[in-house]
């Protein structure tokens, strides 16, 4: 007999590893600014924005009239055989913003395919499979992208097809324990040592999964000169940090002053539509022989929205409101953090924040207390996000046009759930 409910049909047609938050999942059916209303008729302000994806928030009346242009025009999609006037438009646009000499821009549809395009063209461009990436880091699901993430349970596949040396995001040891080497640098000059110079570094500015995490001051500037001393290509993975979600810069780069050969994006360019790319030099991106293509990659529809987003971004000044809205909601962390003992770490970026969730009697992670409290947010009307290396990170992050009324009413939200985690930890 075929289940009647949705999580049930869900569960029976989709692989097991494709999960949904909540006891019982929710199923948004409508949105408007940074409000998602289920099937139940009830409303929750949206503090994770489709896994940092909806930038701009729901129902932006310019976004959708960019998207009825593009659509009125009656072409959806039309592949990269044929000029599209959208895409070399938003080219042009991020190969400027990029700061990257002599820059060309490849499209494809998430952040994955951008990973795995970069790794593709380090490896043609240095004849080398060996790849420097950060413990505690995320670079999405295929075997590629997920053979450099050091996130143990995110890296299914006991194959690769690099060379991977590890090196620590400065919380964690690359030996996989939460002791990080006394010397970071010097562990990586070590594990480097006999190996072959190395195609890549790749790094996230913030770390997303990893529990919006920022590797300390000057950490990722000195990876960088060791990995320039290889002839290796720096990738930035601004997947999550882009677009002026940090707050003080547009890049994430740009907090740790790096130059990078090549960043990568997605999530959150085109507001929800799928795109992706890869903004290179040309010699590094050129370095792919032969002829490639990516059928969806760049567009008409997901470019013309890219740029409506771009465009309002930027008109809003939404890195400036993500860095002030960013402090108000830090600063409510932090109280709240004060005032619970199971709450520890409040950090983060701009509109990338994150507390851990930690068992108040040992200090250690509490995974099912931290899944307890983001429970408990929905139930009073407030979606985040969770994450970290044991899961226990609550990880917030409004779209860029939260107000500051918003952030108060989540703070009130985030204050009545920590009681719930209290609780989850004094009976477990
Ligand atoms: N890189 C980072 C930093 C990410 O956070 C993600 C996804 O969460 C990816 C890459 C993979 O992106 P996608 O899920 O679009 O393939």
């Amino acid at each position: 007999m075929t289940p009647r409910n949705l999580s049930d049909r869900h569960r029976r047609v989709l692989p097991r590893w494709v999960t949904t938050y909540y006891d019982q999942p929710l199923q948004p059916v409508s949105a408007s600014g940074r409000t998602v209303t289920d099937v139940h008729g009830v409303a929750h302000l949206d503090f994770f924005a489709g896994i940092l994806t909806n930038t701009l928030g729901y129902g932006i009346p310019e976004f959708r009239r960019a998207l009825d242009r593009q659509l009125d025009s009656g072409i959806v999609h039309t592949s990269t055989l044929y000029l599209i006037d959208a895409q070399v438009r938003l080219a042009e646009r991020l190969a400027e913003q990029s700061g990257i000499d002599d820059a060309v821009v490849f499209f494809v549809n998430s952040g994955t395919e951008a990973n795995d395009t970069a790794l593709l063209a380090a490896t043609c461009h240095t004849g080398s499979n060996h790849v420097i990436a950060l413990t505690d880091s995320y670079h999405g699901r295929s075997l590629t992208s997920s053979a450099v993430s050091g996130l143990p349970g995110w890296r299914p596949s006991p194959y690769s097809p690099f060379d991977v040396t590890f090196a620590s995001n400065g919380r964690t040891s690359p030996d996989g324990d939460e002791h990080p080497p006394r010397d970071p640098v010097a562990d990586l000059e070590a594990r480097l040592a006999g190996k072959a110079p190395p195609a890549a570094l790749i790094v996230e500015p913030v770390q997303g999964l990893g529990g919006f995490h920022t590797p300390p001051t000057g950490l990722l500037q000195r990876y960088a000169r060791i990995a320039a001393r290889h002839g290796a290509v720096l990738i930035c993975d601004e997947v999550q940090t882009a677009w002026g979600r940090t707050g003080r810069a547009w890049w994430g780069h740009q907090l740790h002053h790096l130059a990078p050969d090549v960043i990568t994006f997605a999530k959150g360019t085109a507001n929800g539509l799928p795109l992706g790319g890869v903004i290179a030099r040309r010699d590094v991106l050129d370095s792919i022989p032969g002829r490639s293509i990516s059928t969806f990659g760049g567009n008409p529809l997901a470019c013309s929205a890219a740029l409506a987003t771009l465009d309002h971004l930027l008109d809003h000044d939404l890195q400036g409101n993500a860095e002030k809205a960013g402090q108000h909601l830090l600063g409510e962390l932090q109280r709240l953090e004060s005032a619970h003992a199971h709450l520890t770490g409040s950090r983060g970026q701009g509109l990338m924040l994150a507390v851990d969730v930690v068992d108040p009697r040992t200090g250690l992670p509490d995974p099912a207390a931290a899944r307890v409290l983001v429970e408990a947010c929905r139930t009073h009307g407030l979606l985040i996000g969770s994450g970290g290396r044991h899961g226990n990170s609550l990880r917030i992050a409004p779209p860029l046009t939260v107000t500051e009324g918003e952030i108060a009413a989540a703070a009130r939200i985030l204050a009545v759930a920590a009681q719930h985690g209290v609780t989850a930890a004094a009976t477990a």
